[in-house]
């Protein structure tokens, strides 16, 4: 790990007017959640054709067989993990004012579970379920006893319930897109944590940040171009932003990285742990 670039990374939030963090899978796997795609990820267990929206629709009480058995399993360990000094680390800076908003690409729930209470989420959350008919959500663990009893599991207005999650082929929910947008080009500090922000909506964010613009996103308003934004990347390996987009890359662990910033900044502020 890089201290000098940790040291430059704590100036830089202790100036800052607008953090917001951007994070992805990177962040979560020292709690021990899978990141879908790499090796050895879900997708190479299980036919990731059940998370089609269209199948879903089609057959949404074998969907839900499936996904009971990754649950029984442990295929999933989404349910049972707990947060990391990363997300600690993150939650912390929320509490004291540096940070104003995470958007995460991350299902798991830990960035709340850490404490973290301002979350944008692009893909849902796996702790709830939703109504297809009438957007009710409940707690996942709260209809339990309605998924043993027969599925697919319905809401009380008798609407079948969909895990809250973006399936492939649906739409990311437009309140969290356009949020992320605003945080995105209102922000003068963007870490990019876990992520290598190759896929959209995530990969226009670091750009709106920058003022560069962004041409999925032409339609919405953008920042000066002249704007004055530093891009922070968090991540084991360089991504196509680094050099192009980002400041500086801080190589290694999220959960080391963003322990050692915290502790710089604690010590900068002159309240050492
Ligand atoms: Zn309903």
């Amino acid at each position: 790990m890089d201290t000098s670039l940790i040291d430059k990374a704590a100036e830089i939030l202790l100036k800052a007017r607008h953090t917001v963090a951007l994070t992805g899978a990177g962040i979560s796997t020292e709690s021990g959640v899978p990141d879908f795609r790499s090796p050895g990820g879900i997708w190479e267990r299980y036919d990731p054709t059940i998370f089609f929206y269209d199948r879903f629709i089609a057959q949404p009480d074998f969907v839900w067989r499936q996904l009971l058995d990754m649950h029984r399993s442990g295929g999933l360990t989404i349910w049972s993990a707990e947060p990391n000094r990363g997300h600690d680390a993150l939650a912390w800076m929320e509490a004291v004012g540096i940070l104003k908003a995470i958007i995460t690409q991350n299902i798991d729930n830990l960035h709340q579970k850490a404490g973290s209470e301002h979350v944008i989420e692009f893909h849902g959350n796996m702790l709830y379920v939703r109504c297809l008919d009438c957007a009710c959500l409940y707690r996942y663990d709260e209809i339990l006893d309605e998924i043993a009893r027969h599925l697919p599991p319905r809401c009380d207005c008798g609407g079948v319930l969909k895990p809250d999650i973006i399936f492939f082929g649906e739409a990311i929910p437009p309140a969290a897109l356009h949020e992320s947008v605003e945080e995105a080009d209102c922000c003068d500090v963007m870490l990019v944590i876990g992520t290598s922000a190759q896929i959209e909506p995530a990969a226009s964010l670091p750009l709106i940040a920058k003022g560069m613009g962004s041409m999925m996103f032409h339609f919405m308003h953008i920042g000066k171009p002249d704007k004055r934004c530093h891009v922070i990347e968090i991540n084991r390996e360089p991504t196509p932003l680094t050099h192009e987009v980002s400041d500086f890359l801080i190589q290694g662990s999220a959960g080391e990285a963003l322990q050692m910033i915290m502790e710089r900044i604690q010590d900068l502020q002159g309240k050492a742990p």
